[in-house]
């Protein structure tokens, strides 16, 4: 069986960010043309494309994930999203996700306070669920060097 590697769907070419673009990067589609490609978006079937901005809020202590004009609270959406994305497919043998993103950033997604000032650099909330349920596989993003 071949190896599989989840992949950001906006890295794909999919059009589903935010603003109904993508962010195509081929080097990452090159590297593992060997893979199956398992795309990854846990934004656009919940809130359809395009949609409203999210961000990642501190709120007392705990990093929850806000619509930036509604501020509606979409923490647990998109948990249950992630979670069911996870269940479906449970191994993989790479990661690959949108740096800064909200959802899919590893390490590098700002982390706001309640006025929208920079605290951090954080994980988005995909990742955070993904470091925890998948893990002997190292989260890399398209900025990485892709060593296989
Ligand atoms: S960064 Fe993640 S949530 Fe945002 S469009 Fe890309 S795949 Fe979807």
């Amino acid at each position: 069986m071949s190896k599989s590697v989840i992949i950001s769907a906006c890295l794909l070419g999919e059009k589903c960010r935010y603003d109904g673009k993508t962010k195509a990067v081929n080097s990452v589609t090159e590297a593992y043309k060997e893979y199956e490609i398992i795309p990854f978006c846990p934004e656009a079937p919940i809130f359809g494309t395009p949609r409203e901005r999210i961000s990642v809020v501190e709120v007392a202590g705990e990093d929850r994930i806000i619509k930036e004009e509604t501020k509606e609270d979409v923490t647990e959406l998109l948990e249950e999203e992630i979670n069911s994305f996870i269940d479906k497919y449970p191994d993989a043998d790479a990661i690959v996700l949108k740096s800064k993103s909200p959802s899919c950033g590893y390490k590098t997604t700002p982390v706001l306070d309640e006025n929208g000032e920079l605290l951090r650099y954080g994980d988005g909330i995909a990742a955070k669920i993904f470091q925890t349920r998948y893990k002997k596989t190292q989260i890399k993003d398209e900025n990485s060097t892709f060593r296989l």
